[in-house]
């Protein structure tokens, strides 16, 4: 027994490898993504949410109160979907929770007794769950890439569209581009900070099933980055939170239950410069994207650049990066822990590293790995090295098309999405 824990000893020590300093990177800060309704604008919203739902109960349009009670609480799907053809492991990162002190200014909350939530001195305590786009908020926004979508079944009671959405401070008067849903659980959801001009053409009174599309994320109001803020509320006005916990004696509400902190790579990816994530999409008035720099095929002699994007990273969890040529030997390998970066706090929820490598001259050509080990989940992103030049090789790639073989089956039958 005692030679057996040696071994594995050795065996885990051999797994660690060597720090390699990232060449950059950028952590969520508190002013991050964060939001406050403007209150002209939200009581005006919750009037007109209130006289739509009073007008569809008359005319008959809102299931019967006697159907609702028969709602299980636990219906609640997650209200963010990606796009078809959006190929990272995920978008997004949670901010705050629910604020359950109603002491205010400086006396936070969370569910769990946690503070991941906030209050401002102006009396606001928040509301809801905040979900922002990560790690190139901007850029992820502008291409639309993920959409809002109902996280129950409900009514359309009310929506407002048509406000800025790159306001990035706190100035009082910005209106948010809104929707409110009349749940069948009798609760009343409200999907704030979207796109402008994206929201759904269902007018009030329409119908909507869980993930039905009602927006893209934006960052309309008052909002200091791209996120979606989820509210939900009861018949009464009074503020629902949906996770339960030690400081929320509700009950959960998610058909899948959501972890306070959630560990995960959110992206792998490799760039032709270091990837630049910016803080606000307006610049002297003009807009602005965040620099990606994506690259995918590389020539021997490149720099290549790669990038990991993490939402609830923690000092100690350590992911082991590895870069593995075509034949699965290894170029570079290196652990990364967040502690290495001597950060005020030692928990964010969104993170972002990047590291800098020099291709050889003579790299061998075909399909490499940028490959990370994170909480016990293996991800990977590869990447092209082609010894033609990287333009010629990506235009012959579009020739072939990616899905050549899978559009081509055997049976001549054209698949779904294939051209014939
Ligand atoms: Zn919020």
């Amino acid at each position: 027994m005692r030679w057996a824990l040696i071994a594995l000893c050795i065996a885990v020590d051999a797994t660690a490898f060597a720090q390699t300093p990232p060449a950059g990177g950028h952590v969520t800060g508190d002013a991050d993504f964060a939001d406050a309704p403007v209150p002209r604008q939200r009581e005006q919203a919750d009037r007109r949410a209130a006289r739509n739902l009073k007008i569809l109960q008359r005319i008959g349009a809102l299931p019967p109160a006697s159907e609702l009670a028969q709602v299980p609480v636990n219906d609640l799907q997650w209200p963010l979907r990606p796009v078809p053809g959006f190929d990272q492991f995920d978008y997004h990162g949670t901010k705050y929770f629910v604020d359950h002190d109603p002491r205010y200014p400086g006396f936070v909350q969370d569910y769990t007794c946690g503070t991941r939530t906030y209050d401002l001195a102006s009396g606001y305590n928040h509301a809801g769950t905040d979900y922002y786009l990560w790690p190139f908020a901007w850029l992820m926004m502008d291409q639309g890439v993920v959409q809002v979508v109902a996280a129950a079944p409900g009514t359309i009671i009310e929506k407002d569209d048509g406000n800025f959405d790159r306001q990035c401070a706190f100035d009082g008067t910005s209106a948010a581009n809104i929707v409110y849903v009349r749940q069948d659980d009798g609760l009343t959801a409200i999907y704030m900070h979207l796109r402008k001009g994206s929201l759904t053409t269902l007018p009030v009174g329409a119908r909507v099933a869980a993930g039905d599309y009602l927006g893209l994320v934006g960052s309309s109001g008052q909002s200091t980055g791209p996120h979606l803020h989820f509210e939900l509320r009861d018949a009464n006005g009074a503020v629902v939170d949906p996770r339960h916990g030690e400081c929320n004696a509700g009950p959960d509400r998610w058909a899948v239950f959501q972890p306070y902190e959630d560990p995960h790579i959110d992206t792998l990816s490799t760039h032709s410069a270091e990837p630049d994530q910016i803080a606000c999409g307006v610049v002297n008035g003009a807009n602005v994207d965040d620099a990606a720099n994506y690259k995918s095929v590389f020539a021997p002699g490149d720099t290549l650049w790669v990038f990991a994007s993490w939402r609830d990273q923690r000092n100690g969890e350590v992911t082991n990066f590895s870069i593995l040529r075509p034949d699965g030997s290894i170029f570079e390998q290196w652990d990364f822990d967040l502690a290495s970066q001597n950060l005020p706090s030692p928990f964010y929820s969104g993170t972002a590293f990047d590291w800098q490598y020099a291709l050889p001259a003579n790299a061998p050509a075909g399909e490499w790995q940028f490959k990370a080990v994170f909480e016990g989940q293996t991800y990977v992103r590869t990447f092209e090295v082609s010894v033609i030049d990287a333009a010629s090789a990506a235009h012959a790639r579009s020739q072939i098309g990616t899905n050549a073989t899978r559009c081509r089956p055997a049976s001549g039958q054209a698949l779904p999405g294939c051209s014939p």
